[in-house]
């Protein structure tokens, strides 16, 4: 018996070749099929009749089959099928290539819509609609995303009938919720979508799958914040005279907005609820001393902080700043990495660290907040790790007497706008430093196509000369199905051409200089060794690969050079861009480019015009669609089927409904519970 379980392989018409595409594509049982989802429609609704046909137009007409016969062509190379096609209004003949099965389906007295082009042919010396589709009832038909070897009639014809199946799925939405939204079934959503009957009708499917995926996350969001409140933290009481001793150390005065931020922050570890909370602010904008506020403070009543680095090379500098920065009230500050050991877990008061030596049944003596940095870059697995609601504090040894879990402070570079934010992080609370540092240079960005090469090394060489260093950035390979492609052959891509790149600049264009490499692949001895010889300027140039775009902070850097610039997402170019102009210097931003698409000059042209990350996530947005917002992306917002990213509005709609049923308790819509269920298995929510 079918049922949405059933393989793919046991369905009529899918031999071994199929099946492998039809894998390709990740669909594996019937179910997958009902949710491979169109990524268009083509519309025959719009039916002529057969006597207003030109030659030229592509038309649909509904009509009977008189006749139909196959003949070889006159080369006998192809069969070719040909039709007389009759309405009211009169007649055309169709012809198709190579389909001889084709008067077995088409027979005589049956009567089909056609879709395709009309033409002239000579042969016939009459108009003739060529090769046209046709289809019995749909006057609406879907358009599935392109596979080789995989046509979207072939997808129709397999999941047409597959569609029953969809009343054996029970409503998952509350009633309620479908009646003040005005939403349609999900069944008949799931029916619409692949073969709507009317436009009218696919746009309410559209919206209701999208409310449904966002309705879900937020429900998700919602759901987690309400189980951490059940939770208890240790209460941190504020030390304003020590805060302040502490701002006065600084070299320089704190904006605005990171007092703000650090007062949310402090007021919210001041509370015995745990504090869940994103701290979002652009690269350069200054989270780490307003993080390093809620640190002191911690430690100051006597609890262990731990601040999580994505990379290796970034918890080392962040090792030297913090413990430099903290040092003046005595604070202990271990390194736990996986190339360096040197923390006391019983005694330090902080331990700085990556989150793969972490994981691994460490056990704190006596921790009260963990501190996640750059948090948008650590890997999908991980923050879905570090996400749950208590992920290092799951471990029973890290509950303070058994029962207290540590507070929770992310850090993120990710622009993400704010009521995006509040809904797709919706269990976070959220501090924004909108401001930069006010003696902030701004970077000059020039776009630079390959005849502008030799000039721009000139300008390197100077800047050298002046005692200034510089970053050469080469891109990561990527391909469209990267995510899904192995980690090792990206690095190995990546590791070549970074390679290449420092061969050339070490033999042929800068001999004379100090140049350095840095990439993922390398040891941490090694890349600890680079980054301190690259600090104390041992290196004027130093060719890496996208690693350097978490975080690193040398203040002597000038010139960051990129090649293959189209190849980032804007927000990693600004991310790159923000490892310069950390000085008194003027700083200068290379885009290397040798593609010229209206794409490229757009993106690139606004990295030139704009310097604010959040309006950059925007203009990615217009100009490559919310699928494309890399920045969002690797935040682990997951991809949506239906839903916009945005569609604001839509996603205030979801929202307000996922509260209401928080409030009313989930454990009410037992449908919904075991929906939101397979929901998070395959959206793999952090
Ligand atoms: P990010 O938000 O990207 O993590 P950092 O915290 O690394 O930024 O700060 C970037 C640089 O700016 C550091 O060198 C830091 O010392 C400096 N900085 C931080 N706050 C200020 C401020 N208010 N005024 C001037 N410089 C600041
Ligand atoms: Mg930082």
């Amino acid at each position: 018996m079918l049922t949405l379980k059933t393989p793919i392989s046991k369905l009529v018409g899918v031999g071994p070749k199929t099946l492998m595409r039809v894998e390709k594509l990740g669909i594996e049982k019937v179910s997958d099929l009902i949710y491979y989802f169109p990524r268009a429609w083509a519309d025959f609704s719009l039916i002529q009749p057969i006597i207003s046909l030109r030659a030229g137009e592509v038309a649909t007409i509904k009509a009977k089959i008189l006749q139909i016969k196959n003949h070889r062509s006159p080369r006998k190379r192809m069969f070719i099928t040909k039709a007389i096609l009759e309405d009211d209004s009169g007649e055309i003949k169709a012809i198709f290539f190579n389909q001889f099965f084709l008067p077995k389906v088409l027979y005589p007295g049956t009567t089909w819509i056609f879709n395709g082009k009309v033409d002239y042919s000579f042969s016939e010396k009459e108009k003739v609609l060529e090769s046209p589709q046709y289809e019995k009832e749909a006057i609406i038909l879907p358009i599935y995303p392109e596979t080789e070897g995989l046509t979207s009639k072939f997808l129709r014809k397999l999941t047409r009938p597959l569609l029953k199946l969809l009343d054996k799925i029970p409503e998952f939405l509350p009633r309620e919720i479908i009646e003040s939204e005005n939403l349609i079934s999900h069944q008949s959503a799931v029916k619409q979508i692949h073969f709507p009957d009317t436009t009218k009708k696919l746009e309410k499917a559209k919206e209701r799958l999208a409310f449904e995926e966002l309705f879900l996350i937020s429900l998700r969001m919602l759901l987690l914040k309400k189980e951490l409140q059940t939770e208890s933290a240790p209460k941190i009481n504020i030390d304003e005279k020590l805060l302040k001793k502490f701002v006065k150390t600084l070299p320089y005065k704190l904006t605005n907005a990171q007092r703000k931020s650090a007062w949310q922050i402090i007021k919210d570890i001041n509370r015995k609820v745990p504090m869940n909370r994103l701290l979002e602010g652009d690269v350069g904008s200054g989270k780490t001393v307003v993080a390093a506020m809620a640190a002191l403070s911690v430690i100051e009543n006597g609890y262990q902080v731990v601040w999580l680095a994505p990379t290796e090379v970034l918890a080392n500098q962040h090792y030297k700043n913090i413990k430099n920065l903290l040092h003046f009230q005595g604070v202990r500050v271990g390194l736990l990495t996986s190339g360096n050991k040197k923390a006391d877990l019983e005694k330090d008061d902080l331990i700085i660290g990556t989150h793969a030596v972490i994981q691994k049944d460490v056990k704190f003596a006596n921790l009260g907040l963990v501190i996640i940095d750059e948090q948008h870059r650590f890997g999908v697995k991980q923050r879905a790790y570090l996400r749950k609601p208590n992920p290092i504090y799951e471990v029973g040894a890290n509950r303070l007497n058994g029962s207290l879990i540590p507070h929770f402070l992310s850090l993120t570079a990710t622009p993400i706008p704010r009521t995006l934010a509040l809904s797709l992080y919706g269990d976070l609370d959220l501090s924004i430093i909108d401001e930069m540092p006010k003696e902030r240079k701004r970077v000059e960005t020039r776009i630079i196509s390959p005849h502008g090469r030799p000039s721009a090394y000139e300008f390197i060489r100077k800047q050298i000369k002046l005692g200034r260093q510089a970053f050469v950035i080469c891109p990561l390979i990527e391909s469209a199905v990267s995510h899904k492609m192995k980690a090792i052959s990206l690095f190995d891509q990546d590791r070549k051409s970074v390679k290449a790149e420092y061969e050339k600049l070490s033999t042929q264009v800068f001999p004379d200089l100090k140049i350095g490499l840095l990439h993922g692949k390398m040891r941490p001895k090694e890349k600890e060794k680079v980054m301190r010889d690259f600090a104390k300027n041992k290196i004027n140039i130093l060719v890496s690969t996208a690693v350097v775009e978490v975080g690193i902070d040398i203040p002597n850097a000038t010139v960051m050079m990129i090649e293959g610039a189209e190849r980032f997402g804007l927000a990693s170019l600004h991310q790159f861009r923000g490892r310069v102009g950390r000085s008194k210097y003027q700083s200068f931003c290379f885009l290397f480019t040798e593609s010229w698409s209206e794409n490229t000059r757009k993106r690139l042209g606004a990295m030139k015009n704009c310097y604010n990350g959040f309006e950059l996530a925007e203009k990615d947005l217009q100009i490559r669609g919310p699928g494309e917002l890399v920045g969002v992306r690797q935040s682990g917002i997951p991809d949506l089927k239906m839903a916009s990213l945005s569609d604001i509005i839509m996603i205030k709609r979801a929202r307000v409904q996922a509260e209401k049923i928080v409030n009313a308790g989930i454990e009410n819509y037992p449908q919904l519970a075991k929906k939101l269920a397979e929901f998070e298995e395959t959206h793999h929510l952090e």
